[in-house]
């Protein structure tokens, strides 16, 4: 719903429009990180559009949060927003707040209503070309994206005269997510994966329009300890013990050298294939082994590093990085088969992708 009906001049846009800060392109040294501000529709004492037990107010609150998170995880940028809790703000000082902040762009986020169906987008209609950049970016992602989950229409790129997109001297946009109104838009914005897929569309079309380049890859790290359910097995030939200070969690496993593997083992679900930094920690002592194999079980077959366990205790040692494939099993041994004397010991695991 859109929520303006005044016909102010937009005095300011004129006077600004030529100077207006050109987006921060990535690859620049030394460049700040580009301004974007998001503003939810509504709060507080307005909740906006209401319709099918749905209000606009939750709902843009909603997907400008999660827009936030992937934008902040994805890329170098500062995020600054009208409201991140249900609390009142008026127009002005939305567009106040992101002036003086000196934003590079803003979004407005908001849902539709009287009786349509389907996504449309405004700009000022006499916007500057960065505006209309940033328009032609962000409508067709954030409908893709909508459309990846369900079937949404598209009413397209639009102007008006809000004043959001008025009184804002930087480039501006704001898209009206679907009708609350109406009961086959209301229950796609009923479901988590439809609003997820608005903030990514929303995220994609900033990253474009600021030629920020690819996402990164999703993040994974993970610890296995040796007393982590289900994720660590030994034989009872490895002992368990609490008597170094420098072990991971409440105790470790350790057991005497032997001819025969009796590995420990620790096991990790990986997400994907792809590359992986595998550390392991240990408690050090003059008694523990100085060539402790620990095997590695990669997509180009096992691979043994030996570690010297009678020092650097304590602390996540890199066993180096390894191509590892997708799934659920067991991934690292602590061998007991080795020449060199002293306990091997068993203590944690820590797999990060690369
Ligand atoms: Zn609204």
């Amino acid at each position: 719903m859109f929520d303006d009906s005044a016909l102010r001049r937009r005095t300011l846009l004129a006077a600004l429009a030529g100077a207006a800060a050109v987006p921060l392109l990535g690859g620049r040294a030394q460049a700040a990180s580009p301004k974007v501000y998001i503003d939810p529709g509504h709060g507080g004492t307005d909740p906006g559009a209401v319709g099918n037990g749905l209000q606009e107010k939750a709902l843009t609150l909603d997907i400008s949060l999660q827009l936030r998170t992937i934008l902040q995880a994805n890329w170098a940028v500062d995020v600054r927003m009208s409201r991140t809790t249900d609390i009142t703000r008026s127009l002005a000082y939305r567009t106040d707040d992101a002036n003086a902040w000196g934003a590079n762009l803003f979004v407005s986020v908001h849902i539709n209503s009287g009786g349509g169906t389907g996504f449309e987008s405004y700009r000022y209609p006499t916007a500057d070309a960065a505006t209309v950049n940033l328009h032609n970016a962000v409508h067709p992602k954030v409908l893709a994206a909508m459309r990846s989950v369900g079937s949404v229409t598209d009413r397209g790129p639009k102007t008006a005269n809000f004043h959001v997109l008025r009184e804002t001297t930087m480039p501006a946009v704001l898209t009206e997510n679907l009708f609350i109104d109406t009961l086959a838009d209301a229950n796609l914005l009923k479901r988590a994966d439809f609003i997820t897929a608005i903030a990514r569309g929303h995220a994609d079309g900033i990253a474009t329009y600021l030629g920020l380049g690819s996402p990164n890859p999703p993040t994974f790290s993970v610890i296995v300890d040796n007393a982590t359910a289900g994720r660590f097995t030994a034989s009872t030939n490895w002992g368990t013990s609490a008597y170094s200070s420098q072990r991971y969690g409440a105790d470790y496993r350790f057991a005497t050298p032997t001819p025969a593997s009796d590995a420990a083992w620790f096991k990790v679900d990986i997400p994907a294939a792809g590359n992986y930094r595998i550390e392991v920690r240990h408690p050090a002592d003059p008694g523990y082994s100085s060539a402790a194999p620990h095997v590695v079980v990669t997509s180009a077959g096992n691979q043994t590093v030996n570690v010297d366990q009678r020092s650097n205790g304590g602390v996540w040692r890199s066993l180096g990085t390894f191509p590892l494939a997708a799934g659920d099993r067991n991934l690292l041994a602590v061998s007991r088969w080795t020449n060199a004397t002293g306990y091997v010991v068993a203590d944690a695991v820590r797999v990060t992708r690369v």
